[in-house]
């Protein structure tokens, strides 16, 4: 069991706000540093989550950590943070990921 850290979100179709747009991919934390080092489609984590692996974000000014769990949007499976009292640790709030390809 592994646990991954999402540091920013890729959300389609983009620019959208989260209530018309979903999350296609996230970027993961390797090492600690709150930067993204690998990018992970959103089938790769459905299947992690189903593997026991978990996944978690930390809020950046209320350093909140919170995990993250598979949910049903318009008739397709994607993932969510629970619900806390917080909402920068929201993976609908965390920033969007900048890839360079
Ligand atoms: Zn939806």
């Amino acid at each position: 069991m592994t646990s991954y850290r999402i540091v920013c979100t890729t959300q389609d179709p983009p620019g959208e706000s989260h209530h018309h747009a979903h999350i296609v991919a996230v970027g993961i934390d390797d090492d600690g540093d709150g930067n993204a080092d690998q990018k992970m489609s959103l089938g790769e984590v459905l299947r992690k989550l189903d593997n026991n692996d978990s996944f978690y974000t930390i809020g950046e000014h209320s350093k909140k950590k919170v995990f993250v769990h598979d949910t049903y949007c318009c008739g397709k499976r994607y993932i969510k943070t629970n619900p806390d009292d917080y909402l920068d640790n929201n993976l609908d709030e965390i920033r969007k990921c900048n890839w360079k390809q």
